[in-house]
């Protein structure tokens, strides 16, 4: 007996990829109303129920009307189809009804028009493919998305993409089928079912030192910047006087210094493996380090040494607990909203002051910049994935558990009710 079941899974839409959406829908109801109109001919004539036929006498017209791909205008032809035998079959059994006519927002998907994964869509578009990411609930257990969608006993079917117009968000209605032992045989067991789940961390020269995906706020790197200049200070000052008791003094000043940075660093690393730990994580995403200079205003040759001390700290306590640490691009780290992807110099409110210019989302810059890293990450080692029939879960690692690629957790229940952001960076509040 087949088992199919649907589930309704929030998109996370690149912002300026939502208008190939709607054209899309625009484009496939125009193949859908062009056909009922031409199918449906009650009550003068027999209307035409055979998609082949409809196919035959439309295709190429609709082709060239639409920017669609061939897939798309098959699907939207034999929706039409669809509806207008049921229609028929209404007709028959005497009761009343018309030429079906298309207009909710739906469009329809399978194999060949969309590449299902367990964590992201793959969309054919008037305008090539969009990538969306899922919204999943941080306790998806339990729940249709945890029992279907996640599950690998269950594979996509023909599933529909639609879109609620009072929360402006996309929805797939993935159509998941269980699979069969006879099935499973033949798709190979080969396919990498590890888990990933990556904790951010974002570096800062004022401030925290590091604030992580999970909102800890680690170390003070204000404290750092004081006692550097203070040092700075003295040093001066002695080596003005150039006497032998006076470099010594430097000396042991330096070393002093130098081990407390050192133990300020350690701490901070601790901290870091520590959150990683916590929330099971087996990445931790750090910025690349190596132009830090010319990118963070502020940044001093001392900044530089302790961001990579700390990573070096990291990195080799992390191997110890089997943590992979990686670098990823800056790029729009910091001007990207982490809950609806609008990104925007003017979402940079101050130095530690986020406000989405699309969403209103509003957070430490250097927490939503966290997330954005660790969002990085991932999509890097999604790309990296081999299996096509879906792969491994990613998560982002966050406060109240963990989350999609793009770090969304508004209205990501089923009931679509605009959910409270519990993300706040409330947690592991240190270094003050
Ligand atoms: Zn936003």
């Amino acid at each position: 007996m087949e088992v199919i079941r649907t589930v309704k899974v929030k998109l996370d839409v690149p912002a300026e990829r939502c208008d190939d959406l709607h054209q899309t829908k625009n484009q496939f109801i125009h193949c859908a109303n062009t056909t009922a109109e031409w199918a449906w001919r009650h009550p003068h004539d027999y209307c035409v129920t055979s998609k082949q036929k409809a196919e035959n006498a439309l295709y190429e017209q609709l082709r060239g009307e639409t920017e669609l791909t061939a897939n798309l205008v098959q699907k939207g032809i034999r929706r039409a189809i669809e509806a207008t035998k049921s229609g028929v079959s209404r007709l028959k059994s005497g009761d009343n009804t018309s030429q079906p006519h298309f207009n909710a927002w739906s469009v329809v998907y399978d194999k060949r028009s969309a590449t299902f994964h367990r964590d992201h869509v793959s969309l054919s578009t008037v305008n090539g493919r969009v990538e969306c990411d899922y919204v999943i609930p941080d306790d998806a257990e339990g729940t249709p998305i945890g029992k279907y969608l996640l599950n690998e006993d269950y594979e996509f079917r023909m599933s529909t993409l639609q879109y609620d117009r009072s929360t402006e968000s996309f929805y797939l209605h993935a159509r998941m089928r269980r699979i069969e032992n006879d099935d499973r045989e033949q798709s190979t067991a080969s396919s990498d079912t590890k888990h990933r789940t990556v904790l951010g961390v974002d570096l800062n020269v004022d401030g925290s030192l590091a604030v992580t995906s999970t909102g800890a706020f680690i170390g003070n790197a204000d404290e750092m910047n004081h006692r550097r200049r203070e040092f700075e200070k003295t040093r001066g000052s002695m080596q003005q006087a150039g006497t032998r008791s006076a470099h010594l003094s430097i000396q042991s000043m330096k070393d002093r210094e130098h081990r407390w940075m050192r133990d300020e660093l350690h701490r901070a690393s601790n901290q870091i493996l520590k959150e990683a730990r916590d929330h099971d994580c087996t990445h931790i995403a750090f910025e690349d380090l190596t132009s830090i200079r010319n990118r963070i205003i502020g940044a001093k040759r001392f900044h530089t040494w302790a961001f990579g001390r700390l990573y070096q700290y990291v990195e080799y306590k992390a191997e110890m607990v089997g943590i992979k640490v990686n670098q990823v691009s800056p790029t729009y780290t910091s001007r990207r909203c982490s809950s609806c992807g609008f990104t925007h110099e003017s979402n940079r409110q101050s130095k530690h002051q986020f406000v989405c210019q699309k969403c209103k989302y509003e957070l430490n810059a250097d927490y939503n910049a966290s997330k954005n890293i660790a969002r990085k990450l991932l999509k890097q080692l999604h790309s990296g994935q081999k299996s096509s029939g879906g792969g491994a879960p990613c998560q982002c690692a966050l406060t109240s558990g963990t989350l999609n690629l793009n770090g969304d957790f508004h209205a990501s229940d089923f009931a679509s009710v605009e959910g409270e952001s519990t993300d706040k960076p409330t947690t592991s509040v240190v270094g003050h």
